[in-house]
């Protein structure tokens, strides 16, 4: 009689667990290289997007017009002013800045508080429209920035039992330097819009609301981040109107930042030369700031990061570092947990010249290859699980 009650009562609770389908996996699934891939190239139609321009304007009606499509249909638009401010005179002291692709002495700290290492090699931005070789490119590219009235689009995934609190998903959609902005930020707005594509699924539910947020005006200084906040901060968690159980802006709870997503090819060779191909050992960089209020919570959060990516993502790890700098999430920093998502440190990598591409014409769609759009697959691989089990995911089918 026992035996048969043993045999009755089927595969033991561990057995079960191993057999049902993880949902986060089946979430996880639903992003592909391919589909990553055409919304960067969609993205490059727009040219590099500076802001201020038509083609900046274009590309920010597309992008709406794409959450749309995918389902998140509550778009919604800020308006500020950007008026360009002179440059800050270099400090006293401070050494003459490297020739952009010339090789010299490596600094002592590094944007961001790093320590850099290896070859330096300068870096800056391209304004001089015949080092682009495409001409038509380059024609598209002719319109100048102009000061005055700027927008930037977010949409949001509302959650279920907290529709109170969110995370933030963002990017940068504007670039500059006579390219297409592929990477720098084609790559993370391309990766933010994937991430709304499937949470806006039919059946994906999550207990708290996720943000998508496209910033404008980065590259002029995080000035869309930092109109957002400036416009919104004050208004987290109220419901309006009362009883409604709407919340125009929920509370925040984490920012994660996606800035430049494609190429980890490794330190410049001692000639300032770079490897052809993606390094193999090419990792997702998350990094917090050491120095902001909210460290500590900023550090946890790129801990659910990473082991997210050990779970889910295919091919790259993540490296957590502590000099997050020279991106959207600074304008957070001091407010919520925030954090940014990189193919590289920014100081001491990217400022060192590891991505040759950066602000320059020859960041275009063309210049990336599989195994550099791979590592921005994996970044959205990592967001998407660590954001999906932040907020609670379930699939209802
Ligand atoms: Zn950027």
């Amino acid at each position: 009689m026992a035996i048969a009650f043993l045999l009755s009562v089927g595969p033991s609770a561990a057995q079960r667990a191993a057999e049902t389908p993880d949902p986060l996996r089946s979430l996880v699934s639903r992003l592909d290289l391919e589909r990553y891939k055409a919304t960067i190239k969609g993205l490059t139609v727009f040219g590099d997007r500076r802001e201020g321009t038509d083609r900046n304007r274009s590309a920010i009606d597309w992008i709406e017009s794409q959450l749309k499509s995918y389902g998140c249909t509550n778009t919604e638009r800020i308006t500020y002013n950007f008026q360009p401010r002179p440059a800050a005179p270099r400090a006293a002291g401070a050494p003459p800045p490297l020739a952009t692709g010339v090789v010299g002495p490596q600094t002592e700290t590094a944007a961001g508080g790093g320590r850099p290492r290896g070859v330096r090699v300068g870096t800056g931005v391209n304004t001089d429209p015949m080092k682009q070789p495409d001409a038509k490119l380059r024609e598209l590219n002719m319109q100048p920035s102009t000061p005055g009235q700027r927008q930037e689009v977010y949409c949001t995934k509302i959650g279920t039992t907290h529709p109170d609190e969110m995370y933030i998903v963002a990017a940068h959609m504007d670039g500059h330097g006579w390219g297409e902005a592929a990477n720098d930020d084609g790559s993370g707005t391309a990766l933010v819009m994937e991430l709304a594509r499937v949470f806006s699924g039919p059946d994906v539910q999550t207990d708290r609301s996720i943000r998508f947020a496209l910033w404008n005006n980065e590259e002029t200084g995080l000035n869309g981040s930092a109109a957002y906040v400036a416009q919104r901060k004050d208004l987290q968690g109220q419901e309006d109107p009362p009883g409604s159980r709407r919340y125009p802006e929920p509370r925040w709870l984490g920012m994660i930042q996606h800035d430049m997503m494609l190429f980890d090819h490794g330190a410049p060779n001692a000639d300032g030369t770079m490897r052809r191909q993606q390094r193999p050992e090419a990792d997702v960089n998350v990094e917090f700031q050491a120095t902001s209020k909210l460290a500590a919570d900023s550090q946890a959060l790129g801990w659910v990061l990473e082991r997210a990516n050990e779970k889910y993502a295919s091919d790259y790890a993540v490296t957590l570092g502590s000099h997050m700098t020279n991106t959207d999430s600074s304008s957070f920093m001091d407010l919520v947990p925030s954090i940014s998502v990189r193919e590289n440190q920014r100081g001491n990598e990217i400022g060192s010249g590891w991505d040759p591409q950066w602000h320059q014409p020859t960041d275009v769609y063309a210049t990336y290859n599989d195994d550099d759009f791979r590592l921005g697959l994996n970044a959205a691989q990592t967001t998407l699980a660590a954001v999906a089990q932040l907020t609670g995911m379930t699939l209802t089918k």
